[in-house]
């Protein structure tokens, strides 16, 4: 008996799922966290200002201990089936249909693609995982 083209293609349930959307917000706060250090920066060289020098020194403390906690976190957050790492790209091959974003990369394409369309392909193995059953 053969299997259909369409049940071969459905996506797996990706057990993981919760920590990976808890994981792909605080990796979008962290970098908005790092943009508005950015904004404050310059503001403090434009104005002179010392409140923003403190908002911006709370940012970037706040901007590391999140990535500090992403990269703790994430590491166990893994491909169960080639045991790659889902959210950190590292120099190994990349599958060819792992999805990519031109500049940022395979790793923030999982994090849209799982928050927007609730699916993502490993970009080790190419599989390709949804975040609901
Ligand atoms: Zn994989």
């Amino acid at each position: 008996m053969t299997e259909s083209p369409q049940k071969r293609t459905r996506s797996r349930y990706f057990g993981r799922s919760r920590l990976l959307i808890v994981l792909s917000v605080l990796r979008i706060v962290a970098s908005l966290t790092l943009l508005a250090c950015v904004w404050f920066v310059i503001d403090v060289f434009q104005q002179r200002d010392r409140t923003s020098a403190a908002i911006a020194l709370g940012l970037i403390i706040l901007f590391g201990a999140l990535r500090v906690f992403i990269f703790t976190q994430a590491r166990h957050l893994r491909c169960p089936l080639c045991h790659g790492t889902i959210l950190h790209s590292n120099a190994a091959h990349k599958h060819k249909h792992a999805m990519r974003i031109p500049v940022i990369g395979h790793g923030w394409a999982v994090i849209i693609n799982a928050l927007i369309r609730g699916k993502f392909r490993c970009m080790y193995c190419g599989t390709s995982f949804r975040t609901k059953k």
